[in-house]
């Protein structure tokens, strides 16, 4: 069961960039998907640590959709569960709310 093996470190590289959120950043959707497709070629559940993650997240939006606001006034909203982008319900601007913490490269930003 080669194939198996290979897909099983694909599995575990794609899961640790998704433990980074690379999967959210733009552009990044391919990781989750890709990481979806192995799952199902395996057949097995996936990790539970991604959904924790995304846990944390939208606690951390709670609060800052709370904090700020579109320069419209408008108000952010999560776009979706697990995302760190807040949209304004006024006129549509999307935000970054939360940056990525990276395990490595933590360097500090602005
Ligand atoms: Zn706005």
């Amino acid at each position: 069961m080669a194939n198996n093996d290979l897909l099983h470190n694909q599995l575990i590289r794609l899961g640790d960039m998704m433990g980074d959120g690379l999967h959210l950043e733009p552009g990044g959707k391919w990781i989750e998907k890709e990481y979806g497709k192995i799952v199902k070629a395996l057949g097995i559940v996936p990790k539970r640590k991604r959904y924790n993650n995304s846990i944390k997240i939208n606690e951390a939006m709670l609060q800052a959709v709370v904090k700020f606001k579109c320069k419209c006034g408008g108000n952010l909203k999560q776009t979706r569960s697990g995302s760190m982008i807040g949209k304004c319900s006024e006129c549509g601007n999307r935000y970054r709310l939360l940056k990525i913490v990276k395990r490595k490269a933590a360097k500090a930003e602005e």
